[in-house]
């Protein structure tokens, strides 16, 4: 009976996938007004392509998933338009512009430096460059995860860098600034891009939801934001992964389920036990989390950051640090208020301490046990 019912979900679940494309490919911005909270970066690109001022060569910085590589894409299409609209966009109709949204655009080079580092990589590429494009004023070569060329290729490729053909236009994109050379550096523009907020991918989700006529719950949005940790890309996949399994009404309850998220259900549920002074329920609590296969250190650190979350929704002027929305911050508000200040602060100090000596611990479950006695006994030290 159970096989049967579950056999029927996945056929039906297969079915509405052959009609889901998938979301981080269909969503991906098509213009610089479409990308999500870069907003700095792609007003000084725009402007530099209104005013004429671009340069040779330019690096993008930041951490994996945020845009990069799309804002990248987005100005080698806008630079080589035909027909740029008022507010300097690319129109997505002229003959370039459509060779790039197919493409098949000439105009456009990308070169994956994790695979492809070597010094023959590198004079592959630089041959290329001399030659002019058909079509369009620039000839734009990405490289993508730069850093991962090796010092050879770097030297080769610095001598293009210095003195490239007037229509090329170098991006050089990387999640580790650090290890490029201060000889490249020197040559680039450099753009820093952010991580993206929880609430401004919770909102782009929720734009995406909407679109696809998908019904989810806020909650749910904000918990696939968290997991995503800054990265637009990553949020995506993971919204379809989640789509795929639960179809178009997906409830907090089934992206705690399939992503096997610590619950913070759990966390609000033991605030309540340790005000209450019941050592008993805390631990218990803790088992069940371990028997649902987490480990002892993702508990910890979970209990550490609920207590920063409830010390920052005290204050007004704080709460802003709070990363979730809607109701879940009003049930943060309503426990921070129940929570005396130094027993936030001494139960915070008291989990974090017990994080930071889990990796050398010999007993580790004792350790987080002996924390949650620890602070389910704050509070009674005081009546
Ligand atoms: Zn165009």
């Amino acid at each position: 009976m159970d096989e049967l019912t579950i056999f029927g979900l996945t056929s039906t679940s297969c079915a509405f996938m052959e009609n889901f494309i998938v979301s981080a490919r269909k969503y991906r911005p098509d213009t610089f007004n479409t990308v999500v909270a870069q907003d700095t970066i792609t007003s000084t690109l725009k402007n530099a392509i209104r005013s004429k001022q671009l340069a040779h060569s330019y690096l993008f910085c930041g951490p994996r998933g945020v845009g990069k590589t799309t804002c990248a894409r987005i100005f080698a299409k806008t630079i080589n338009c035909s027909n740029l609209t008022h507010d300097t966009e690319a129109c997505n109709q002229c003959e370039s512009c459509l060779a790039f949204n197919n493409n098949r655009s000439y105009n456009i080079h990308e070169l994956d430096a994790a695979s492809n580092n070597s010094v023959d990589d590198i004079r592959n590429l630089i041959d290329q460059v001399r030659i002019p494009p058909q079509i369009g004023s620039y000839s734009v070569y990405i490289i993508d995860e730069v850093h991962m060329l090796s010092s050879q290729a770097f030297n080769a490729f610095l001598k293009t860098l210095e003195e490239p053909p007037r229509h090329a236009l170098f991006i050089l994109a990387t999640t580790e600034k650090h290890k490029i050379i201060p000889t490249i550096l020197s040559r680039c523009q450099i753009f820093d891009f952010n991580r993206i907020k929880v609430g401004d991918i919770v909102q782009y989700l929720d734009h995406v939801a909407r679109e696809e006529k998908i019904s989810i719950e806020q909650s749910a949005l904000n918990v696939i934001a968290n997991k995503a940790d800054g990265a637009m890309r990553d949020a995506l996949s993971i919204f379809d992964q989640i789509v795929s399994f639960s179809g178009r009404e997906i409830t907090y309850q089934d992206v705690i389920t399939n992503l096997n998220v610590l619950d913070y259900e759990y966390y609000f549920r033991l605030t309540d036990h340790f005000l209450r002074n019941e050592v008993a329920d805390t631990l218990l609590i803790f088992n069940e989390v371990l028997d649902s296969g987490f480990e002892g250190q993702h508990f910890i650190g979970g209990l550490a950051g609920h207590f920063r979350d409830l010390l920052v929704s005290r204050d007004p002027a704080t709460i802003q640090l709070l990363e979730v929305g809607g109701d879940i911050r009003d049930r943060y508000k309503a426990q921070a208020a129940n929570c005396p200040p130094d027993f936030l602060l001494e139960a915070l100090r008291i989990s974090n301490e017990c994080d930071f000596q889990y990796k050398i611990s010999q007993n580790k479950r004792l350790s987080v046990e002996l924390a949650l006695v620890r602070i389910a006994q704050l509070t009674l030290k005081k009546k």
